[in-house]
């Protein structure tokens, strides 16, 4: 449908769609825009435009409309008061993780609070009627905008006025009522600046009429009334009618402070901190000017950067102003808004990674610090968010639980960063033109190289307006699982015993049997789901392979053969396997808060797999895990098997259940039932899970962990084994250790032994050496060394073939051999490994005609191999193990022949 002809039509008839009681009463005028058209009504008779084509566009900045000031904090206490007073219940804010709704990564505006999923329908849940909440919501498509037009922001409060018209609640008259006199009343805003601007909503089947309101041209809330269900000509009232009632605090902020920018006044000390740490002066006037301006060109003008250059051109600034004051100003705008977001998104449990929603996270901190490198500012970020959780915990105390985990991960995050700087350096030097959108977007999702990345390095001066919403697009969710078609129509719903006595033997009916499946008007086979394998066993000794769920109808599937619609079939399942399963599956509710403890609160479950002799829990964590966290956890998750702790089932209505565990109940995923099944392990654990578990934690009796791996960005697996299978794998694992220590033991001994003897031979070498130049030794049993000494001025010989000797001894003996004699030959041959080796020594005067290099040619030859050196030293060798003596005989024969 489109909102034109639904404000058309709706607006053709404003006594049945815009008129409310307030209008009446006040003596509101409907007017339409003397510029645009558009619909309006105030009490100011003088009025002739829409807010957005007034003159008085923007004119609060530095002359708000208010007698009192209010910063963030405080607007939202004003808030909140004057609905607490009108019979509101304020809530607390939901995560900005939102968990409840698989089509969204981030909450994106109050209602979706209150939104749940209901196979592919979604219902309104509201924990109390009338409620007030203060929603942090967090939008990415308008990156580029946030830090320069004063009032984008990447994260925002959005104040959720919410009601269902019935015994409790309202509709209409009072809403706007209500609005009204938040302004006028509590806030002190003259009445006559009030305008309300027809508008219509639609979206996810059902639409509505709306009233915007605005003061002095800046909208401050837009007023939904979800009324109706089909399309324009043929629609009908929902039976759940809803006030959808947003409206933005950082503008109430804004307004009455009246501000250059809403900046200025939402983030707490930081902003002016940071200001004056660069000794910015803030000349209010000048900013004012500027600011107006941008607010006023936004209507006019498309492109981001021709509002900004129209604006400094209005506002007459020069190019010192602008670098020195502007171009700063909004960096350091940008810089604490961007960390505001991370400091909510990584408190509610989301990660910096390159999938899903975390890669506008990525996004945000790598463009944190290319403009800090940019403008070269030297913040502390640590600094930063600690003043801004010192501010925020004035309204939301829960952000000081998560101080230091925010910082670490946003540190972790940054070192990451840097350190792939010089590959995106590289990158960026072959770019050889500039790159256009489509480029930009390559470049980040393949190499993660960001447009302020590029604006820094100045390959482009501007991000152009479509990145962040093409980008955007991109990631968007979707997560929508095609079911298999199987003919189930018109059949009953199973009952579910093993939500039950759990019989594991059973008799059945057949309802319905086609080809290999069957359907039973009741089963215990566990069907497979929540990560848990299904059961097997035998229906009618047929064997069951496999058990699925369709909607509320379990399907068997058999092996062998068909089963009579109709009879009656006895059904056995496999406990065995049933109980390792079970076993597993609340090992992985353990690891899983383990994990938790151990590591950070930035730990949620991503994905479960449960079988029967193996499980693995994956986990949001921004590193692969150490020996020590791997064990850490290990050890606390089998403390809670030694405690024997009960685990207790309880079905709670989904809104009792969120309202009294939280959100963190989600780690499996949406519910898309009304009721929850909520599995606790005391206070250790509490999930909404529809799987099967143990009574006792003692029952797992051990749990272990088998391996761990980083299997993508910000998720790691951890692979683990439980009861039976973990005792097998330890005693397995354990013999395995002790025979690879004895292995480890034996090396070890024998590399001492070795390095004994060799100390004792080094310790004797002098004596040796001497024993052999002197003849005294002559041919030796003990050393195996036989030595051939001639008359003098002939060459001398000495030669072993003991394998006692290493490679080591050969060239200290040979070289102190022909050190002490000139006229000495040394040859020694020895086994290495498969091998046969040959080392020779050649003193100076015998070397002149006894080469050593000749000799080792020779002898290598004998044992199948070669060789060769110079004439001094030569080595060589061959294969032949045979041959050692024969080798020794022909160097003897070599050198002492004349
Ligand atoms: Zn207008
Ligand atoms: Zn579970």
């Amino acid at each position: 449908m489109d909102k034109k002809e639904i404000l058309s039509k709706f607006s053709a008839d404003p006594e049945r769609y815009y008129m409310v009681k307030l209008f009446d009463d006040e003596k509101f005028e409907r007017k339409s825009c003397a510029t645009c058209n558009r619909f309006y009504w105030t009490i100011d008779e003088n009025r002739l435009n829409c807010p957005d084509h007034s003159d008085d566009t923007y004119s609060f900045i530095g002359n708000p409309p208010t007698k009192k000031r209010f910063d963030y904090t405080q607007a939202w206490k004003e808030v909140e008061s004057f609905f607490v007073k009108n019979g509101h219940t304020s809530v607390n804010r939901y995560p900005v993780v939102c968990r409840w709704r698989d089509d969204l990564y981030f909450t994106i505006a109050s209602i979706v609070d209150f939104q749940r999923v209901m196979g592919n329908k979604v219902v309104f849940e509201f924990p109390a009627n009338p409620l007030v909440v203060p929603q942090t919501c967090l939008r990415f498509k308008d990156l580029e905008n946030v830090g320069v037009t004063g009032r984008h922001f990447s994260s925002f409060c959005m104040i959720g006025q919410h009601s269902i018209p019935n015994s409790h609640g309202y509709w209409k008259d009072e809403c706007v009522d209500l609005d009204y006199r938040l302004m006028t009343e509590q806030f002190g805003i003259d009445k006559k600046e009030v305008v309300f601007v027809e508008d219509v909503w639609e979206g996810g089947g059902s639409f509505g009429s709306s009233l915007e309101f605005f003061v002095k041209g800046l909208e401050l809330g837009n007023a939904v009334f979800t009324e109706f269900q089909g399309d324009l000509s043929n629609y009908k009232t929902l039976d759940q009618q809803i006030i959808d009632m947003g409206a933005g605090l950082e503008r109430f902020a804004w307004l009455t402070m009246g501000t250059p920018t809403a900046y200025d006044c939402c983030f707490g000390p930081i902003t002016n901190n940071l200001l004056q740490q660069i000794g910015i002066d803030t000349d209010d006037e000048l900013l004012a000017t500027y600011f107006t301006k941008i607010a006023k060109n936004m209507e006019q003008f498309d492109n981001l950067s021709d509002v900004r250059k129209n604006a400094i051109k209005t506002a007459g600034l020069s190019d010192e102003q602008i670098n020195k004051i502007i171009t700063p100003l909004e960096g350091i705008y940008l810089i604490v808004d961007h960390i505001r977001t991370l400091i909510f998104a990584i408190s509610d449990g989301a990660l910096p990674s390159n999938v899903g929603g975390g890669y506008n996270l990525r996004m945000m901190l790598r463009r944190i610090i290319s403009t800090m490198d940019r403008l070269s500012l030297k913040f502390d970020v640590n600094e930063i968010v600690d003043v801004q959780i010192d501010y925020l915990k004035n309204t939301y105390p829960e952000l000081e639980k998560t101080r230091e985990d925010i910082k670490m991960v946003i540190g972790i995050e940054s070192g990451r960063y840097e350190n792939s700087k010089l590959r995106m350096e590289k990158i960026v030097s072959k770019l050889n033109q500039k790159p256009v959108v489509d480029d930009l977007i390559r470049l980040y999702e393949s190499d993660g190289v960001t447009p302020d990345y590029l604006k820094e390095m100045n390959v482009i001066s501007d991000i152009p307006s479509t990145f962040y919403s093409k980008l955007s697009e991109l990631h968007q969710s979707k997560k929508q699982k095609e079911q298999d078609q199987i003919p189930l129509e018109g059949l009953a719903e199973t009952k579910l015993l093993y939500y039950g006595d759990d019989p594991r033997e059973f008799d059945a009916k057949v309802i319905k049997s086609f080809d290999k499946y069957v359907v039973l008007d009741k089963t215990s086979f566990y069907a497979r789901g929540g990560g848990q394998e299904p059961d097997h066993g035998t229906i009618e000794k047929l064997e069951v392979v496999d058990v699925t769920k369709h909607g509320n109808i379990i399907v068997h599937e058999l092996k062998n053969g068909i089963l009579k619609e109709g009879s009656t079939v006895s059904c056995i399942i496999n406990s065995k396997r049933r109980d390792s399963i079970t076993k597993n599956h609340t090992s992985t509710h353990i690891l899983n808060s383990s994990s938790r403890n151990v590591l950070g609160s930035w730990v949620w479950q991503h994905s479960a797999f449960k079988e029967e002799d193996h499980a693995r829990l994956d986990i949001t964590h921004h590193s692969a895990l150490t020996d020590d966290e791997i064990g850490n956890i290990e050890k606390l998750a089998n403390s809670i098997v030694e405690k024997n702790m009960s685990v207790t089932i309880d079905n709670f209505d989904r809104g009792t259940a969120e309202q009294k565990y939280g959100f963190k109940i989600y780690q499996g995923g949406i519910v898309p039932v009304k009721s929850v099944r909520i599995v606790s392990i005391e206070d250790f654990d509490v999930e909404a899970c529809g799987g099967t578990h143990v009574k006792k934690t003692g029952e797992i009796e051990l749990i272990k962990i088998t391996r761990t791996k980083r299997i993508q960005d910000g998720v790691v697996r951890i692979e683990f084994v439980s009861g039976k299978t973990a005792l097998d794998y330890t005693k397995l694992h354990d013999a395995n250790l002790m025979k690879k220590s004895a292995e480890l033991k034996e090396k070890i001994e024998l590399r001492e032994k070795r390095r004994g003897q060799k100390q004792e031979l080094r310790e004797k070498f002098p004596i040796l050496v001497e024993g052999i130049i002197k003849s005294e030794i002559g041919t030796s049993t003990v050393y195996e060394i036989i030595v051939d000494m001639t008359e003098s001025g002939k060459p001398n010989f000495c030669s072993t073939t003991s394998d006692q000797y290493d490679e080591f001894f050969h060239i200290s003996l040979g070289e102190k051999l022909i050190e002490s004699d000139p006229w000495m030959v040394y040859c020694g041959v020895f086994e290495d490994g498969d091998k046969v080796r040959a080392i020779i020594y050649s003193g100076e005067q015998a070397g002149k005609e006894k080469k050593a290099s000749d000799i080792a040619k020779t002898v290598s030859e004998i044992l199948g191999g070669a060789g060769g050196g110079n004439q001094r030293f030569a080595q060589g060798g061959g294969k032949d193990k045979s041959k050692k003596n024969d080798a020794i005989e022909k160097a003897k024969t070599m050198v002492l022949e004349v």
